[in-house]
């Protein structure tokens, strides 16, 4: 490590030398790239790129300054995952920073005492119960201590500058403080940071966050330990166990049980990825608490049984459908915290497995939705079981991720969130960040009959993701990295865009760009409606459909033949996202 001065303080958020980066959803050329959901945090992930520093040491300068310019999604108030690609020693390892359980919570935590019912959802979201132990802050430290060449201090330097010195209020920012307006308003702290005058702040105004500043500049002074049992800690025990309720609050939420000691004692966990096989490349995922590298993996394992580049589109977009209502039958229930749940990972991963699973499509009619899980231990043969599962359903609301990569070829797919936008909708008071409402990714009560639920709260443990951070290799070197924020739909967005390039062999703009569709086990396919529309032959194998507007929101990058980096975001979905290279070419 280094303790090299990466910015110097300047007077304009942009910081001396560096040009005022423009938005823009796709840039091609050399020496690392950052895509990420606003302009500030790409702007700094490549002056940290251009200055020397590794994909990790950008990776960390990026997710430090979307926790002040992307504050309802990111920041230390939340978890995420992390994938390296490491150039050096040509392998891809992963960091688990997602959020647990506090000690004092159990399989009951959504069980109100007065009724022995479960809170209603929205009642845990917006609380101190739903809050988990935040861990991206320590993900950042052990990326750097892993695979950087900067001190924490250094790479948090942007970041305090974009907080103390402010940024302009985007559209995208306003819309979701204002769909999030009745819940913020339910908290002082959140209130007075975000409802400056009792209102969002306009578009194109300045938004300061000092108190954000000052944390951070804490932490460069103090350690982590600051925030994991120090005085930052203390707050935000303190604020999940007592929210700062506004003094016209019309909610009375259940209070938090997340402690000082929980701060103490949360670890990041160094994993091994999950990998998959697909066609001519290598898929590596992020391994369960997440069922993103599951999930994604088990999906291409079955599709890979189809010729979907020789298959008509419609057919193989019903093979694409068919696959996910099966892996994700299978994600619900077997895929929980490893660390309190047999998770048959390798099982799951098999092609053996696939091949069982594969049989049970129809290639020409829509299998009714739910359909059961099968047995990853125990295969057995093809004939189809009766559909027995319960509907479940998820929300799909929306995190942040990003991908960098340095001139090396070191790469980083970090997929980080507070859960819902805004998370719990409470500000830390005089810390300027959201604290997550992560551990209503739990099932509040069992969802399997009579078999085990494996996502079921209990102290310490993490609740199933589905972010899925990948990273694919071909001929060993590093190809794509993508990954995006939606809920459950990730894995679908994640395994739609490989599809759209790696067998229809679109660009990846066009990957990325293409209507999405999401079959997550359920009666209904949930599209887009220009995938409604493009794909009306679906609809003779009898799939239906939900509309939503937007599906997704990814952050990819390509590898060339040329040993270009293409760095690829959304033109359009979430008001479109940043892309970057420190040398771009036309
Ligand atoms: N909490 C979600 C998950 O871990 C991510 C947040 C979102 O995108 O909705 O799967």
């Amino acid at each position: 490590m280094t303790g090299a001065l990466l910015v110097a303080p300047a007077a304009s958020a942009t910081p001396e030398g560096s040009r005022e980066l423009p938005k823009v959803p796709v840039a091609k050329g050399y020496g690392g790239a950052v895509v990420s959901d606003t302009v500030q945090a790409t702007q700094a992930g490549l002056d940290v790129l251009r200055r020397g520093g590794t994909a990790a040491d950008a990776a960390v300068a990026v997710a430090a300054v979307l926790g002040v310019t992307d504050p309802n999604m990111a920041g230390i108030g939340g978890g995420g995952y992390f994938v390296y690609y490491d150039a050096k020693t040509r392998k891809v390892s992963t960091i688990d920073g997602r959020e647990t359980t506090p000690a004092a919570g159990d399989q009951n935590l959504f069980i109100n005492p007065a009724t022995g019912q479960a809170y209603p959802f929205a009642d845990a979201v917006t609380s101190g119960l739903s809050v988990g132990t935040p861990g991206n802050l320590a993900v950042w430290e052990r990326a750097l201590q892993r695979w950087g060449r900067y001190d924490l201090d250094e790479v948090l330097k942007p970041a305090i500058r974009v907080a103390e010195q402010g940024f302009p209020v985007t559209p995208q920012l306003r819309k979701e403080i204002e769909q999030n307006q009745p819940r913020f308003k339910q908290f002082s702290s959140t209130a007075a940071l975000y409802l400056p005058g009792g209102a969002p702040p306009a578009v194109g105004s300045t938004l300061r966050n000092p108190d954000l500043g000052k944390t951070y500049r804490e932490i460069a002074r103090n350690g982590t330990r600051a925030f994991y049992g120090g005085t930052i800690g203390r707050d935000v025990a303190n604020a999940a166990q007592n929210p700062p309720l506004a003094s016209d609050a019309t909610i009375n939420p259940p209070k938090g049980k997340l402690a000082i000691g929980d701060l103490r004692s949360y670890r990041t966990l160094d994993q091994a990825p999950t990998h998959v096989r697909y066609r001519n490349v290598d898929v590596y995922g992020m391994a369960p608490s997440s069922s993103g590298g599951t999930t994604v993996g088990e999906s291409l394992n079955i599709l890979e049984r189809f010729d979907l580049k020789k298959a008509p589109r419609d057919q193989a977009l019903h093979f694409y459908l068919e696959a996910t209502k099966l892996a994700y039958a299978d994600r619900g229930r077997y895929v929980g915290d490893p660390k309190f749940v047999n998770v048959p990972t390798s099982q799951l991963l098999s092609d053996s497995y696939a091949a069982v699973r594969a049989c049970r499509i129809d290639p020409i009619r829509a299998t009714p939705a739910p359909v059961a899980p099968g047995n990853p231990l125990n295969p057995g043969d093809c004939t189809p079981p009766p559909p027995s599962a319960t509907p479940t359903s998820e929300n799909e609301v929306h995190t942040n991720h990003f991908v960098v990569a340095d001139a090396r070829g070191n790469t980083v797919t970090y997929t980080n969130t507070l859960e819902q936008v805004g998370g719990s909708g409470i500000v830390v008071p005089g810390r300027g960040f959201l604290l997550n409402n992560e551990l209503t990714d739990f099932n509040f009560t069992p969802t399997q009959g009579t078999a085990p639920d494996p996502n079921l709260p209990a102290a310490g443990k993490r609740p199933r993701s589905s972010m899925s951070p990948t990273i694919v290799l071909k001929d060993g070197k590093p190809w794509l990295a993508l990954g995006s924020p939606g809920g459950s739909t990730i894995i679908t967005t994640v395994l739609q865009i490989l599809i759209n390039r790696v067998d229809f062999g679109l660009s990846l703009p066009d990957a990325v760009a293409a209507p999405r569709a999401t079959q997550r086990n359920t009666p209904a396919v949930t599209a887009e409606p220009a995938f409604i529309t493009a794909n009306p032959l679906l609809a003779r194998y009898g799939h239906t459909f939900t509309e939503q507007a937007e599906i997704g929101a990814a952050a990819t990058l390509e590898f060339t033949d040329r040993g270009q980096i293409l760095a690829v975001g959304e033109p359009t979905r979430r008001n479109g996202t940043s892309a970057g290279v420190v040398h771009p070419v036309r």
